[in-house]
C-alpha cells in the first residue's frame, strides 16, 4: 500500500466532507499498517482499499405527520458496510447531527468490532436526523413507521438485522419491529434489542454497559488489580452510561459523575443503587435532562454545559458520543490521577487525545473493544431467535462475560509492545481485520 498519508488522500477526495468518517479510517489504518508490511498478501488484493467503500448506501425520504397534522421531512441512511463474516450489524441513531459521513464512520468500526465479538456478524450501520426529544409517542411512532416503510424491503434477518443507538432504545425498536412484521408478514428476528416478551434477549438492554465494565476489569487485572473501590467519572447518562453505573457498583466501584448533552452532574461520595434507579427513570421514562439530579439526589451539584473530564478519577467512562474528549481533556484526565480509560461511546476521543494516553503508558481501550458487548448479545439474540428459544439471564451474562474476555485476550496478543505496554487500538483493529479480511480473500473480488 501507499504511504498512509498518500491513502487518506484518496479517501478524502473520494469521500469529501465526511470528517469522522476519514478520522475513523485513519486511525485503523495507521494502526495496522505495519502489520500489512509484514503480511503482503492483504496488501496485493488490495484488501483495506476495498474495506473503505461501503458494499451498499442506501438514502431515503421519511416523511410524517406530527401531532399539529404539519407535514414533516426527514433523511433515512442505512450503511451496508461489509458483509465478509455474516449479515450486515449495527445500530439505528435517531439525532439531529447524523449525516453520511458519521454514519460511514460508524458503519467502519463496526465491522471491526463485530469481528473482534467471535460471531458471525457483518458491520452496518444506520439512522436519521430526526430528534426524538421533545417528541410525543405518537409523532415518534409515525416516524418509525415511516422509516421502515423504505427500510424493510433492504433488511432481514439474513441480510441486515439493525439494533439501537442514541435515540433508539426499547420504544423506537417496538414501533419499528411492529411495522416491519406488518409489512413482510413474518415474525422474525429482523431487529435486535425487543421486548422480551417477543423474542427479546434477556441482558440486552444491559449489556454495553456491563460488557464495557468487564473488559475495564480484565485492563486493570494485566496490572494486578481490580475495580473495588476505585472512584469512576462517567459521561452520558442513556443506556450504556446506565449500565456502565450499574454494573460497577456491582463491582464495589463508586461512579461520581454522569452527563448529557447539556451538562453534568457531580457527587464526590458516589451515586447509590437508588440514585441510579432515578436517573434511569428520569432518562428513559420521562424523558428528563441530568440537572433534575441535583435538585433531588442529596450531595449532588449540577455544571451546566462542562463536561466531566476535569473531575479526578482512577478510571474515565465516555459513554455519551463521539468526539467528546480533546486533548485538553486528556491531559486534564492524566493529571488528575486518571490511569484507566474505557471507551464506552464510540470513536469519544479525539486523535491527539489518544496520544496523550498512550504517551502516559496509562492502560486505554477504544469504543471497538470495550463497547463490544452490545453487539455481542444482540448476536445472540439472533441465534436465540433462530432456534426459537429463550435463554436465562444467567446463561446470556456468562456468554456475553466470556466473549469480553476473548476480545480482551485477542486486543493482548495483537497489541502487546516489546516494552510490554498493551496498544489496545492496535489490538483490536489488527485483530478485527484480519479475520474480515481472511474471509474477503476466500470470497474473491466481489
Ligand atoms: P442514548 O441512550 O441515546 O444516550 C446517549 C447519551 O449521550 C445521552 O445522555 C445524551 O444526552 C448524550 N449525548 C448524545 N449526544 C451528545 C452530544 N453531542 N454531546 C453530549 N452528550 C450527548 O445512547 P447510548 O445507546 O447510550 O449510546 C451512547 C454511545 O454508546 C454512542 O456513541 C453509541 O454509538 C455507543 N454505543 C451504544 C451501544 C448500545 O447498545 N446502545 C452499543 C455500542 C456503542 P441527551 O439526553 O441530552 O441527548
Amino acid at each position: 500500500m501507499e504511504s498512509v498519508k498518500e491513502f487518506m488522500a484518496g479517501v478524502i477526495r473520494k469521500n469529501p466532507g465526511e470528517l469522522e468518517f476519514h478520522q475513523a479510517v485513519e486511525v485503523v489504518v495507521e494502526s495496522i499498517a505495519p502489520f500489512l508490511k509484514k503480511n503482503p498478501q492483504y496488501e496485493e488484493e488490495n484488501i483495506i482499499e476495498r474495506m473503505v467503500v461501503p458494499e451498499r448506501v442506501l438514502i431515503f425520504r421519511v416523511p410524517w405527520i406530527d401531532d399539529k397534522c404539519k407535514i414533516q421531512v426527514n433523511v433515512g441512511y442505512r450503511i451496508e458496510m461489509n458483509s465478509a463474516i455474516g449479515p450486515y450489524k449495527g445500530g439505528l441513531r435517531f439525532h439531529p447531527s447524523v449525516n453520511l459521513g458519521i454514519l460511514k464512520f460508524l458503519a467502519f468500526e463496526q465491522v471491526f468490532k463485530n469481528s473482534l465479538t467471535t460471531l458471525p456478524l457483518g458491520g452496518g450501520k444506520g439512522g436519521s436526523d430526526f430528534d426524538p426529544k421533545g417528541k410525543s409517542d405518537m409523532e415518534v411512532m409515525k416516524f418509525c413507521q415511516s422509516f421502515m416503510s423504505e427500510l424493510f424491503r433492504h433488511i432481514g434477518e439474513n441480510t441486515d438485522v439493525p439494533a439501537g443507538d442514541i435515540g433508539v432504545g426499547s420504544r423506537e425498536i417496538g414501533y419499528l419491529f411492529g411495522q416491519y412484521k406488518r409489512l413482510s408478514n413474518e415474525f422474525t428476528g429482523v431487529l435486535t434489542g425487543k421486548g422480551t416478551n417477543w423474542g427479546g434477549s434477556l441482558i440486552r438492554p444491559e449489556a454495553t454497559g456491563y460488557g464495557c465494565v468487564y473488559f475495564v476489569h480484565e485492563m486493570v487485572k494485566t496490572r494486578g488489580e481490580d475495580l473495588e473501590g476505585k472512584t469512576c467519572v462517567i459521561s452520558g447518562s442513556g443506556n450504556v452510561a446506565q449500565y456502565t453505573t450499574e454494573k460497577l457498583l456491582e463491582f464495589g466501584a463508586k461512579v461520581v459523575t454522569l452527563s448529557d448533552s447539556n451538562g453534568f452532574i457531580h457527587k464526590p461520595t458516589g451515586l447509590t443503587e437508588k440514585d441510579l434507579k432515578f436517573v434511569i427513570e428520569l432518562k428513559t421514562v420521562k424523558r428528563g435532562r441530568i440537572s433534575e439530579c441535583a435538585k433531588v439526589l442529596e450531595g449532588c451539584k449540577y455544571f451546566e454545559g462542562k463536561r466531566p473530564w476535569g473531575i479526578a478519577c482512577d478510571v474515565a467512562f465516555p459513554c455519551a458520543t463521539q468526539n467528546e474528549i480533546d486533548e485538553k481533556d486528556a491531559r486534564m484526565l492524566v493529571e488528575n490521577g486518571c490511569y484507566v480509560v474505557g471507551e464506552g461511546a464510540n470513536m469519544p476521543t479525539i486523535p491527539d487525545g489518544v496520544k496523550v494516553f498512550q504517551d502516559a503508558k496509562i492502560l486505554y481501550a477504544p469504543g471497538k473493544a470495550v463497547n463490544a458487548g452490545g453487539v455481542s448479545t444482540s448476536g445472540l439474540e439472533m441465534s436465540q431467535n433462530s432456534i426459537r428459544t429463550a435463554w436465562t439471564r444467567e446463561k446470556v451474562d456468562m456468554k456475553l462475560r466470556q466473549i469480553k474476555i476473548n476480545i480482551h485476550e485477542n486486543c493482548v496478543e495483537y497489541g502487546r509492545q516489546k516494552d510490554g505496554y498493551i496498544n489496545y487500538v492496535v489490538g483490536a483493529n489488527v485483530a478485527g481485520f484480519v479475520k474480515v479480511a481472511d474471509a474477503m480473500l476466500d470470497q474473491g473480488v466481489v
